[in-house]
């Protein structure tokens, strides 16, 4: 039988560390400070917007909200942006996706400053972590790293497969597992037999955003499964990993809620300690 990692654990572990580098940056006189702009009405994002604030307050970081109805225009936006950008007491924007539909993502997300760019989703940020030389990662990237560096296991020369090439999950990871000597291959819905390719990977990452997809055919002996997957089914949320049906045959696997998706609060305001710490160089 798998193991299911224990992600919440492996978090508070985290945040104690997290806590200290916090307070390291607050003797030095600086108050960190998040701007996030939100320019749509989902619930979702006020929930996400929600738990960000409630781990930011815990740890003595401002969270700011800019929030917008649906009548705001671009030049709004990259206005405030701009302000932001040029506001030395604001260390890092998060432009909350996604938008408004008369608002463009890629076109606003690159108006944000390299330098507070908490979410890592500028592409000059992104190409470093293709370069192999950076600390800022994507948050969910960042969170399935963080899991897989938890248990301990050699990541050199294994056999990695991620299913999805979005340019802020399945790309980033891969290129991550890359940094990390693993054997990447990336999977997408153009692969032709994705079980052949599935099936030898040691550590299989999914995010291809469907619901309970990857069955035990899919999954090698004793493979480590994360699942970045959030879908709702028949009034649940799952993975794009049927667990129940994989657990007998992986290592360690993610659970779907309570895995992967827990790393990303926190690693906002890593990725915010980490600007600061490269700011001040310390
Ligand atoms: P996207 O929709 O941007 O990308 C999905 C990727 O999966 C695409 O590359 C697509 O291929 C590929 N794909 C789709 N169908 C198949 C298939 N049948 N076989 C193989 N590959 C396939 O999604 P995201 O990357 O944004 O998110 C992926 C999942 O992760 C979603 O469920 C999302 O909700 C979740 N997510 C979870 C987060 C968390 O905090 N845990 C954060 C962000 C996302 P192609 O490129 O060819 O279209």
């Amino acid at each position: 039988m798998g193991k299911i990692i224990n992600v919440k654990e492996l978090l508070e572990n985290a945040k104690i560390d997290l806590q200290k580098r916090v307070n390291k940056i607050k003797e030095k006189g600086i108050n960190p400070k998040i701007a996030v702009i939100i320019a749509n009405d989902m619930d979702s994002t006020k929930i996400y917007v929600r738990n960000k604030k409630i781990l930011a307050e815990k740890m003595g970081i401002q969270l700011d909200e800019y929030i917008f109805d649906v009548n705001v225009t671009r030049e709004k936006i990259i206005s405030l942006i701009e302000n932001l950008n040029n506001d030395s007491s604001i260390h890092g924007i998060l432009l909350q996706l996604p938008l408004f539909s008369q608002l463009n993502e890629k076109e606003l997300l690159d108006k944000i400053s390299i330098e507070k760019d908490i979410d890592c989703f500028h592409p000059y940020n992104l190409g470093k972590i293709f370069v192999g030389d950076t600390k800022l990662y994507p948050c969910t990237p960042k969170g399935v790293m963080l899991i897989l560096e938890s248990l301990n296991e050699n990541l050199a020369g294994k056999k990695a497969v991620v299913v999805g090439r979005s340019n802020i999950v399945g790309k980033p990871v891969a290129h991550m597992l890359l940094n990390k000597n693993a054997t990447v291959t990336i999977c997408h819905s153009k692969t032709v037999n994705l079980k052949e390719e599935t099936s030898k990977a040691d550590i299989l990452v999914v995010a291809c955003g469907k619901a309970n997809y990857i069955t035990k055919e899919y999954v090698k002996e004793n493979a480590i499964v994360i699942d970045v997957g959030i879908n709702r089914l028949d009034g649940k949320v799952v993975g794009d990993v049927d667990t129940l049906d994989v657990l007998d045959k992986v290592k360690y696997i993610t659970k779907v809620p309570g895995g992967v998706g827990l790393t990303t609060v926190y690693c906002v305001m890593d990725n915010l300690c980490t600007l600061i710490e490269k700011k001040i160089n310390i």
